[in-house]
Parts: structure tokens; sequence; C-alpha cells
């Protein structure tokens, strides 16, 4: 293994995920739901397979049906217009998004801003640009950002701003305020944004999400990730997108070419159908998330979790002092084992080692009775 990929070893989501199957475990870790997604883009998928779309090499840049979907899904729900042609690229996931992204823009010893607890792929693709991360922690309860923290942290070498919002693993939705004060921010330092906006779609009472994109200054420094995974719960297709300049998205093809080439036909185009499904899709997969997180919320904290309600994804952070404990780590190697659960210690997403140690993270993307049952379970144990 490379210098720079030294510190990375297997991610938290093998490690759990297959802790799970070899426990025979409720898993409440890796983020994905546990029904799939609707029954006719499944269908469409299998009809692009049977009718020969996108069984051979498609376009580098995504098939035109789905890049014009993207296109017209970032004006129906934000009045954002965007270029299909120039402005619109398919990846294989956020990851692959997120990746080819930062090796396209950064160069070796620029320093990149991320909020910690950051998703586990963002240090290892800005190591792996050769980039510097400079993580700024956001804190619970509130886990809001600290934006006097932001701006000091801006040198002449910053380059880019990493953000997520809705935000992975706590749940935490940037307001339009402290959107625009990075907006603000952004333009006065001349810095590159780059957004991961997967959990777009999963925002819950008075949560709104609000694309940094559509602030002043940003339309031509953003760069806008999401992805199919989360709002249609096909999280194994791996379709994702970015949307920006033209410039900014020429210069991420570049990169994305070497690291896949191009992403999976097929899905393309079922995923184009999906894009355009009506408003009651989204309201409705919303209002089913937001269910499920009141039914995992009052179980955990039935079972004596010190609980932080999440705003959007769909995770709940929870801390497990209560229990007395403080080793979030060793606390979700031990779950499985104590009462069949299985959860995601949030201290993987942090650099600072002592932040995230007593928090435990449960996603709640399952059917009612499973959470009702893995909230029975750790009620009992
Ligand atoms: N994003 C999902 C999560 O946070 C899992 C992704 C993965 O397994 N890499 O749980």
């Amino acid at each position: 293994l490379n210098r720079s990929l030294a510190e990375f070893g297997t991610t938290i989501f093998a490690e759990m995920s297959a802790l799970a199957l070899k426990t025979g475990s409720i898993n409440l870790g890796q983020g994905f739901p546990d029904t799939d997604g609707p029954a006719d883009i499944a269908e469409a998928a299998v009809r692009a397979i049977r009718e020969g779309k996108g069984n051979q090499y498609p376009p580098g840049p995504g098939v035109p049906e789905l890049r014009t979907a993207v296109a017209e899904h970032q004006q129906r729900f934000y009045g954002l217009p965007y270029d299909p042609d120039t402005e619109v690229l398919v990846t294989a996931g956020a990851t692959e998004a997120i990746a080819a992204a930062m090796l396209a823009l950064l160069e070796p010893g620029d320093e990149v801003i991320a909020f910690e607890p950051f998703y586990d792929s963002y240090a290892a693709c800005i190591a792996m640009a050769g980039a510097i991360r400079v993580p700024l922690t956001l804190r619970a309860p509130s886990f809001r950002p600290d934006l006097d923290a932001l701006r000091a942290a801006v040198t002449p070498r910053t380059r880019l701003l990493l953000l997520n919002s809705p935000h992975n693993p706590t749940g935490m939705v940037l307001t339009r305020d402290e959107l625009a004060a990075i907006a603000e921010l952004a333009v006065e330092r001349d810095l590159l944004v780059v957004t991961d906006e997967v959990y777009e779609h999963l925002v819950y009472d008075d949560a709104e999400h609000i694309p940094l994109v559509s602030f002043p200054g940003m339309r031509d420094r953003t760069v806008s990730i999401s992805s199919a995974g989360k709002t249609f719960s096909f999280t194994g297709w791996k379709v994702g997108w970015v949307t920006a300049s033209a410039p900014l998205v020429a210069a991420v093809r570049t990169a994305k070419q070497f690291l896949t080439y191009v992403s999976s036909g097929p899905f393309q185009y079922a995923m184009a159908e999906a894009l355009r499904l009506p408003d009651s899709y989204y309201t409705g997969l919303r209002d089913n998330l937001r269910r499920k997180r009141d039914i995992l919320s009052a179980g955990l904290t039935e079972a004596g979790f010190e609980l932080f309600r999440p705003a959007g994804t769909y995770f709940i952070t929870t801390d497990i002092t209560p229990f007395g404990e403080k080793d979030g780590l060793a606390f979700c190697r031990t779950l499985p084992e104590r009462c069949g659960v299985v959860a995601i210690p949030n201290a993987v997403f942090y650099d600072d080692p002592d932040a995230g140690r007593s928090q435990v993270r449960f996603a709640f993307c399952k059917q009612d009775k499973v959470l009702q049952e893995a909230a029975a379970r750790l009620q009992r144990w």
C-alpha cells in the first residue's frame, strides 16, 4: 500500500456488514434500505437490458436521457438551469464523483476544509490527490458548524471546501443563513466548493435542503454531487451525477475517464425514469422515512441512549455515555454478540480521536418491524 493510503484500512461499512452477516444480526450499520426502490424503475432497468440499451459502453459523460433528466430535476426542485450536454456528468455513484472531483481539482499540498465527522471516502480521496485535509469539528448536541472557525481555517493554501448537507452521520442540515455565510466566504477567498448532496430529498420537519450553488457568486465555483442510491433506494446500482459549470464538469470528467471510463449503461436509462417520478414519490419517501426515524428514535430513547434528533438523512447519532461506556468502536464490535444489532461508531469519521468517541450511528432505512425488533433487542440487553 502506498504511503498516502497507509492510514486507511478496510472501511467500517465492510467490517460491520460482515459482522452482521456472521452473527445474523439486524444491520442498522451500513446505510442501505432493506426494501428495494419502485418496481417500475427496476422493471425499466430490466427492459433496458432486454432492449439492448446500454449493454455496450455508453457515452463517457453519461447517456443523454439521464443527463437531461438530471438537468430537469435541478430545474424542477431548485430552479437551477443546467445544460445537459456540458454541465452534467454521470458517475459510478457519488463516491466516484467525489474521487474524480478531488483528483481533478486539487494539486499536491492544497488544503481542503471539511466538517468532521465526515463520510469516510473524503479523507481517502483527499489523500489520493496528495492534498491535505483540514477538519473542522461539528460538536454535539447541535452539530452546527462554527462559522468563525471556518473563516479562521482558510489559508492561502486552501483550495476547496468539501461540504455535506444533509450531513452523514449527524443528520444536521445547513440552514439558509449558514449557507449564505459559507458562500460569502468562498467568494471572498476565491474557493472552490464541492457539495455532497446525496441526502437532498431526505429532510424532515422544518428543515429544507438548499443547494449552495444557488447563492450569489457560487454558480461557477461549485461542483454539486448527488446520486440515485438514497433517493430511489437502489444503492447497489451506483448511479451518481455531477452538476457544475462546463469547465468544472470538463475537469471532473477528465479524471472520471481514467477511473471507470463510463458508468453502467442500463441503470442510467432506468434512473432517467426515476428522476421524472411525480412529486408524490418524493414526498412519500420523506414521509415514510420520517415515520421510521420516529419509530427508531422512540426505541433508542427507551433503550437508554442519548439521542441527537436528525433533521435529515436516514441516520440517528446517539451517545452511549448513559450506559457507562465511552468507546463507540468497542461498543459496536461487541453489540452484535450482546444483542444481535449492528451499528456504526462515529469515531471513524473524525480525525480528532476524542471528538466522537462515545457516539454511535443507527440507520433507520429499514422495515418498521425490523426497527421495532432492533429496538426490542436493545431494550432487553
Ligand atoms: N453511505 C453509506 C453509509 O454511510 C454506506 C456507503 C458505503 O458502504 N460505503 O452508511
